[in-house]
C-alpha cells in the first residue's frame, strides 16, 4: 500500500497540475464518509461538487449499475438500446418538458444548450445568421471548454486560453436592469446559474428568476437555466429554481444526474426547442450510453419519491441555522445558501479558505475553498443529522467559534 506523501508525490510528478487538492488519498467511500490509505475516516461535506447527493455507494445506484454492467454497456447512437426512451422520456417528464438531448459532462451540455440556443434563434426566431447573442452573468461558472470559458470572467479559466469564441454578452448577476438593456433583437437566450456555485453559493434577489422569466418571455428569449450543481434535490427541491415558482426553457443537467456513479449530462426542453436538431448535426458517442442510462433512471426514480428534497430542506434548515449563529463571532462574516448547500465567508483574520479547508481536514471534515476567504459546504443529501452536527462542531473549534 502507497502512503498518502508516496501517492502524491507520484500524482504531482506525472499528471498537470491542473487542480490543487487537499493532502489526503482517498481509497474508499461509503454515505457520507470516506477512507484514506492509511485508514483515516473524513467526513465528505463537498459531495464531489454536488455530483455525489446521493451519497458514495449508494445500493439502489450501485445495484443499477451492476445489472447494467452484466448486459451491455455501449452501444454509440448509432443503434437503439432498451434504456434510451426511458431514461429520455423520464428525464422529460422530471422537468416537466417534452424531449432530451444526452451528453456526458456538464461542460458538454452547456455546449450543447449553446448550440440549441444559436439553431433556435436562426431557424425559428428568425435572428440573421452568425449574428445570435447569448447574454449570460458574471462570475458565472459553466465549465471548462473554449468556447464556455469565452464567457468566463474568472482569470485563471480564462487567460492564454483565446483566440475567444464571440457570441456572449456578460451582464452583472442578480441585476435585472443591466439584463433587461443586453437583450436585443439578435439575442437567443439568457444563460444563468440560479444560484452561482463556483461563485461562493450566490443566491440572487428575491424577483430575479421570475424577472428573468418574464422578460425572457416577452423578448422571444431562451431562458436556460445551469442546474448542474443547484438541481436534483441539492436546494430542497428538485431545481433550484423552483424557489420562485420559475420553469425555465431549457435545463441543463450533469453532476447528480450520474449518481457519483458515471458522467451523465442533459439538456431539456420542450419540442419546439430541442426539435431543431437533425441526424448529423450534434452528438456523442457515450451520450446516453446504456449504462448512463440505467443510473440515470434510478437517479430519477429517488427524486421522484420526494425524500432527498425533504432531507435537504430539513436539514438544510438546521445547517443555515447553525452557520448563521456564527455571524457577528468575529469568525464568520457572511452566509450563503439554500437547502443543503452553504457559502461560507471566513473572516479573513481566521485565515484563507485554504487554511481553513487544510484544518479541517486534519480534524476529519472535508470541504473546499472558493475564491480567497470562502468555503462551499454540500455534504451528499444521505448525511445524518448525528455527522453533520459532528462536521459543525469540528467548524466550530476550527474558527475559534
Ligand atoms: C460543474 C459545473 C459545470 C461543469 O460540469 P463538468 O461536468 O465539470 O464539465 C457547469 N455548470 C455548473 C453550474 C457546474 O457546477
Amino acid at each position: 500500500m502507497s502512503t498518502t506523501a508516496d501517492a502524491i508525490r507520484s500524482a504531482d510528478a506525472h499528471s498537470a497540475h491542473n487542480y490543487h487538492p487537499l493532502p489526503l488519498v482517498v481509497a474508499s467511500a461509503e454515505g457520507a464518509w470516506m477512507t484514506d490509505v492509511e485508514g483515516r475516516r473524513y467526513l465528505d461535506m463537498l459531495a464531489g461538487y454536488s455530483a455525489l447527493n446521493f451519497g458514495h455507494g449508494n445500493r439502489r445506484l450501485l445495484d443499477a449499475a451492476r445489472a447494467q454492467l452484466e448486459r451491455v454497456t455501449l452501444t454509440s447512437r448509432a443503434f437503439h438500446h432498451d434504456r434510451f426512451a426511458d431514461f429520455c422520456s423520464e428525464l422529460a417528464a422530471l422537468c416537466g418538458k417534452e424531449m432530451v438531448l444526452p451528453m456526458n459532462t456538464g461542460a458538454e451540455a452547456v455546449e450543447t444548450a449553446v448550440k440549441t440556443a444559436r439553431k433556435w434563434g436562426y431557424e425559428v426566431k428568425g435572428v440573421p445568421d452568425g449574428h445570435a447573442k447569448i447574454v449570460v452573468a458574471a462570475d458565472n461558472f459553466h465549465g471548462r471548454t473554449t468556447t464556455v470559458v469565452s464567457f468566463s470572467t474568472d482569470h485563471d479559466a480564462r487567460d492564454h486560453f483565446g483566440p475567444y469564441t464571440p457570441g456572449f454578452e456578460i451582464v452583472p448577476y442578480g441585476d435585472l436592469t443591466a439584463l433587461a438593456h443586453a437583450v436585443t433583437e439578435n439575442t437567443v437566450a439568457v444563460l444563468l446559474e440560479p444560484i452561482q456555485g463556483e461563485a461562493g453559493v450566490l443566491v440572487p434577489p428575491a424577483g430575479y428568476l421570475s424577472g428573468v422569466r418574464e422578460l425572457t418571455r416577452e423578448r422571444n428569449v431562451l431562458f436556460m437555466a445551469d442546474e448542474i450543481q443547484s438541481g436534483l434535490g441539492r436546494t430542497g427541491r428538485t431545481f433550484a429554481c423552483e424557489h420562485e415558482g420559475v420553469v425555465p426553457d431549457v435545463y441543463i443537467l450533469g453532476k447528480a444526474l450520474g449518481g457519483g456513479v458515471v458522467p451523465v449530462s442533459a439538456v431539456v426542453a420542450d419540442r419546439d426547442v430541442l426539435g431543431v436538431f437533425r441526424p448529423g448535426q450534434h452528438g456523442s458517442t457515450f451520450g446516453g450510453n446504456p449504462l448512463a442510462c440505467a443510473v440515470g433512471l434510478e437517479v430519477i426514480a429517488m427524486l421522484r419519491t420526494g425524500e432527498f428534497q425533504g432531507r435537504a430542506t430539513e436539514l438544510g434548515e438546521h445547517l443555515h441555522r447553525e452557520l448563521n449563529l456564527l455571524i457577528g463571532g468575529g469568525a464568520v462574516t457572511a452566509v450563503r445558501g439554500r437547502g443543503l448547500w452553504a457559502g461560507v465567508d471566513i473572516d479573513p483574520s481566521r485565515g484563507t479558505g485554504r487554511e481553513i479547508s487544510e484544518k479541517l481536514m486534519e480534524l476529519g471534515v472535508l470541504v473546499k475553498d472558493t475564491h480567497g476567504s470562502t468555503i462551499r459546504i454540500a455534504p451528499p443529501l444521505v448525511i445524518s443529522k448525528e455527522d453533520l452536527d459532528w462536521g459543525l462542531d469540528q467548524l466550530r473549534s476550527v474558527l475559534g467559534a
